[in-house]
């Protein structure tokens, strides 16, 4: 699996904390340092596989079909990607012209993730996101219409003023447009956003607990209805559908990723990182120096509670050590006792409840 990091954002929505730049004249030279890291890893490229690529940020899209199309030559010409690989593309909605799909026919793109996060203009206007209801409705019609079916949209919930009708109208208006996959956050609070500090300032209110539970459920119910498969806490998938790459980091799938703030895993006890600085990764021409983390059987064990028990699957018990299985089964009985949890021969997972609480239950799972 190789992850490729694009830091770009042609401006900032008011509650992100993600690493990206508004600088499109670095677009060029992050570029030409992209594929410098690309040859300087050319070998971990190849022992990762290129069966599923994906393209995240910031905002992929801004950087125009041309610079993807040199991207991704590039990339081809290194590694060689399997016939039916995953190679998904994130996008905006106000970046889908006409002209971007015509000039994306020649990357090998297959699925688009794009964000639409709410239909409510009030609520774009008030994050600060580029595009209207209407944009968001207009981009998912030019991509089916130039092919792009493989498509999954995301909402958020949890957000000020968002009302449980207008997350229900939401939610059934995106299912209503033939999507095979739908990922919904609810609204992290991150600190020194400005969301963040308008919060403090006591000019924005948090969603009641409650209210966000209900959206949930809401959430959970009309995806099913719509037949689609709950797959992970946040993600909902028509069957044969669910997104290759992400279920790859649930499973411990090695993985490259490239660009500055990127993670790499070896699938084993190495993970490392490029720094989350865009000139010091243009300066040191796409090879900066990497943070690199050794893990040991504790952090492997937190780790792969953590990703598990996010899926439907849950956590395989015969996957762990005598000791940390013995652990984990202890943390898990009152949980069990209570509804949350449930173990079917050698999985454990959370139940319907426990999702709702999954945060809690993990942090009992921990060392
Ligand atoms: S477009 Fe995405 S990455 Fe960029 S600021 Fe908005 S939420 Fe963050």
């Amino acid at each position: 699996m190789i992850y490729i990091h694009i830091p770009f954002c042609k401006s900032r929505c008011l509650y992100c904390d993600f690493f990206s730049s508004t600088s499109p004249a670095l677009m060029d030279v992050f570029v030409a340092s992209l594929l410098k890291e690309m040859d300087g890893r050319a070998e971990e490229l190849r022992a990762a596989r290129a069966d599923t690529v994906y393209l995240g940020g910031g905002t992929p899209s801004q950087l125009g079909a041309e610079r993807l199309r040199t991207i991704f030559d590039h990339l081809l010409a290194l590694v060689e990607t399997e016939s039916d690989a995953e190679v998904t593309l994130e996008c905006n909605p106000d970046d889908v012209t006409a002209d971007f799909l015509h000039g994306l026919r020649d990357t090998p793109v297959n699925r688009i993730s794009m964000g639409v996060q709410t239909l409510d203009d009030g609520l774009l206007r008030m994050l600060r996101r580029r595009h209207t209801a209407r944009e968001a409705r207009e981009a998912v019609a030019l991509l089916h219409g130039a092919g792009y079916t493989n498509l999954s949209l995301d909402l958020m919930y949890g957000l000020p003023g968002q009302t449980l009708e207008m997350w229900r109208h939401d939610v059934a208006a995106l299912l209503s447009w033939g999507i095979p996959h739908l990922s919904a956050y609810s609204l992290q609070w991150e600190e020194g956003t400005p969301l963040y500090i308008m919060l403090e300032r006591g000019e924005v209110e948090e969603a009641p607990e409650e209210l966000s539970l209900e959206m949930y459920r809401c959430l959970v119910a009309s995806a099913r209805e719509a037949g689609m498969e709950h797959y992970e806490i946040s993600n909902f998938a028509l069957p044969g559908r669910r997104s290759r790459h992400n279920s790859g980091y649930w499973r411990d799938v090695p993985y490259a990723g490239l660009g500055p703030g990127a993670h790499s895993y070896d699938g084993k006890y190495v993970r490392s990182s490029n720094p989350s600085d865009l000139a010091g990764y243009i300066k040191a021409a796409g090879m900066p120096v990497r943070n690199v983390e050794m893990l040991d059987v504790d952090m492997l064990y937190e780790e792969r509670v953590l990703k598990s028990l996010r899926t439907a699957e849950g956590l395989n018990l015969a996957s762990l050590s005598a000791k940390h299985r013995d652990y984990a089964l202890s943390m898990a009985m009152p949980h069990i006792m209570a509804g949350r949890m449930v173990r079917i021969g050698n999985m454990l997972r959370l139940t319907e409840e426990g999702i709702f609480v999954s945060n809690d239950v993990m942090s009992d799972m921990m060392l």
